[in-house]
């Protein structure tokens, strides 16, 4: 992976991530692509997105990797000739029942009832198997709330984990990202920090945050930690989707963001139109000849009325989940887009308080 800063301005960073012939414009936002697709929308809609994420975890159980590997890897299992970062089961360790163990996770099977234990080692071997493009360390995640004497133990779990995966990666062509953790405790979070740059990872993500913390606990320590990261590498913060927060958090130096969130908003008739939601289910767009967004250059708003939007979604016409999820990813991405352009053009500082003031 080579990565090249192109321009900054104050903290905010706007790059270039070169990696297995594609290049990606950072900073830049990652549609999650679970089980290898995005819920009701076939990802070849997403032709401006760069990289996509996929879960080793939920593809380890189905169809397994090895099937995955039988294909020639995930691009080809996927039909996706682009970028594919796997996430490594880290965040399914905290979201699902399970039991840590100094070796692993153990969890129950979603599919079967039956319980299998995830370790460092496996969740590399799968996401070698799968052959994405950026794998990620299995992390130990607890809670933001959790007292600092268990946040502590997270940190070295994830310490020795992150060893682990750094001695059983075996993908020439797999970049590896290390994960920091320790909730919202400065002294942890840059304790973290430093195991992981001890281990030289090709960048680094801020885990644990997106789950419940304050935007100001947020930016406290994605701010603290952006004077610790090597400046040189990637930064990305997983999980958090919302534009507001995505613009607050490039300001301090954030490269690269992945979430559900536009999708999910999607499938409840939210839409995405630059600092603001609308309803597509309310009355006053029965009649509504006018697209989502007139300036909005995504393959719905060049098509579609709000009012024909709407009549499918309140007759649970599946397709209108497939369009309202395409406009809130690829509004999600042109705002990434207009902050980039804005750091280019030394600008960014009037374009985040303009965006933020609406
Ligand atoms: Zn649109």
């Amino acid at each position: 992976m080579k990565f090249q800063i192109v321009k900054t301005e104050n903290k905010a960073r706007a790059g270039l991530i070169t990696l297995n012939n594609n290049v990606v414009e950072t900073p830049t936002f990652m549609p999650v692509a679970t089980r290898g697709a995005i819920k009701s929308t076939p990802h070849e809609y997403l032709d401006r997105t760069s990289i996509l994420l996929a879960n080793a975890y939920h593809l380890h159980l189905r169809p397994g990797p090895e099937i995955i590997n039988e294909h020639g890897g995930l691009h080809k299992f996927m039909g996706w000739n682009k970028l594919i970062l796997t996430d490594s089961g880290g965040f399914q360790a905290w979201s699902l029942p399970t039991k840590l163990y100094d070796d692993g996770v153990e969890f129950k099977n979603v599919y079967d009832g039956s319980y299998f234990k995830l370790t460092p080692q496996e969740s590399i071997r799968t996401q070698n198997l799968l052959g994405s493009d950026i794998a990620m360390i299995f992390d130990c995640l607890i809670s933001v709330d959790r007292p600092d004497d268990e946040q502590k133990k997270a940190i070295e779990i994830t310490k020795k984990w992150a060893s682990i995966a750094k001695k059983t990666h075996n993908n020439s062509l797999q970049s590896l990202f290390g994960i920091v953790q320790g909730g919202l405790n400065l002294t942890l979070r840059e304790q973290s920090a430093k195991s992981m740059i001890d281990l030289d990872f090709d960048g680094y993500a801020i885990g644990g945050l997106a789950i419940g913390e304050s935007s100001e606990e947020r930016k406290t320590v994605v701010e603290y930690l952006s004077n610790i990261l090597p400046a040189d590498k990637p930064r990305y913060v997983m999980g958090l989707g919302d534009t507001m927060g995505l613009i607050d958090l490039i300001d301090s130096g954030v490269d690269m963001f992945d979430c559900v969130w536009p999708a999910r908003l999607a499938r409840h008739g939210k839409l995405i139109i630059k600092n603001k939601y609308i309803n597509i289910k309310n009355k006053k767009f029965e009649k509504d000849t006018d697209p989502i967004d007139k300036e909005c250059k995504c393959y719905v708003c060049k098509r579609f009325s709000k009012a024909y939007l709407r009549h499918l979604f309140m007759n649970e016409n599946t397709s209108s989940w497939l369009y309202l999820t395409v406009h809130n990813i690829i509004q999600t991405e042109n705002i990434i887009q207009q902050a980039r352009d804005s750091i280019l053009n030394s600008s960014f500082d009037s374009f985040k308080k303009g965006y933020l003031n609406g």
